[in-house]
């Protein structure tokens, strides 16, 4: 690694708090090593008080780019200069790429999720979706659901502070793209669920639950999944959730939170680079 370091070497970096635990590292230095690009990415703890100066020194140093993650991605969409029609919507970014002292601010996510569907074979154009969810991967996925697309995404929420939020997706979806037709359900109401899957082709969980401690629960009983539903999940720790392994025992076709993980950051990778990140032979490595 030090080998490739020099005086040209470009840096990419990724902001927010915390970050240690972040994957992000090590599967872009393996692609530029991979790839023979003169890059480097590290990671910087940065709380969201903190993303305005953030932002000045990667102008100021002539950063190539940068992830932002939790809890900075709506901050950093109002300091950059320009974003990606699907940021405009959200109001969130997860990328920035700086183009000699412009910022672009895009989110992947959506992207990310959608990608790991086709990997398995599944086009979202023209399917009715139910998420679950309407924190900050939810909206991402909800919206970029909508510009693919669907036909129809009926969005279940926990009424808690971020029920409003699947209100306002609601809304600017049904303003950006009119021909979708988007409802909002409070997930109490599980007699609604349970026919809204019925009549679903997709079915994504976008909440914490099912993730670490929540990991063992689902927010979907068994009873409402069949086999010829899609299952996914945003959740990748633990890399097979509760309603993964329900909808795997059914023979449903599934597609767990990490490979949407590894598909957001490919899309970040070609829009730093300009390239396909080498993803076959990350995952071989990463094994
Ligand atoms: P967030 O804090 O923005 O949203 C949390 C969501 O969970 C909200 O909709 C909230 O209502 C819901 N929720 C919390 N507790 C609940 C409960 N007990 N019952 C029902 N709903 C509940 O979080 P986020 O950033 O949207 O992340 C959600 C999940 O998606 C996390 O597991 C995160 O790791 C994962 N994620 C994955 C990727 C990926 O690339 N795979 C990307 C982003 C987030």
């Amino acid at each position: 690694m030090e080998k490739r370091i020099s005086g040209t070497t470009g840096l990419f970096t990724l902001l927010g708090s915390p970050v240690g635990h972040s994957g992000s590292p090590a599967m872009f230095n393996f692609s530029f090593q991979k790839q023979g690009l003169d890059y480097a990415y590290l990671a910087f703890d940065v709380k969201k008080d903190q993303m305005p100066q953030a932002i000045d020194a990667l102008k100021l140093l002539k950063v190539r780019g940068s992830n932002v993650t939790m809890p900075c991605k709506t901050i950093a969409a109002s300091l950059v200069d320009d974003l990606s029609p699907a940021a405009k919507i959200i109001g969130a970014i997860n990328v920035i790429v700086n183009d000699n002292g412009k910022l672009t601010g895009h989110i992947t996510d959506g992207i990310g999720f959608v990608r790991n569907l086709k990997e398995k074979g599944v086009d979202i154009a023209s399917k009715k979706l139910v998420i679950i969810g309407s924190g900050g991967a939810a909206t991402a996925i909800e919206v970029q659901c909508a510009l693919n697309g669907a036909k129809e995404i009926a969005i279940f929420s926990r009424q808690d502070e971020f029920y409003q939020n699947a209100v306002n997706t609601k809304e600017k979806i049904e303003k950006a793209t009119p021909k979708v037709k988007v409802n909002v359900y409070p997930l109490d109401e599980q007699a609604k669920l349970q026919e809204k899957i019925s009549q679903a082709d997709i079915l994504a969980n976008a909440t914490v639950v099912g993730m670490k401690p929540m990991d063992g629960k689902s927010l979907v009983d068994k009873k409402f999944l069949r086999s010829d539903l899609v299952v996914a999940d945003t959740v990748y720790n633990p890399l097979k959730t509760k309603l993964i392994k329900d909808a795997e025992s059914l023979g449903c076709i599934t597609a767990p939170g990490k490979g949407m993980l590894l598909w957001q950051g490919a899309a970040a990778y070609k829009l730093f680079t300009g390239k396909e990140m080498p993803v076959k032979e990350y995952q071989a490595y990463e094994q």
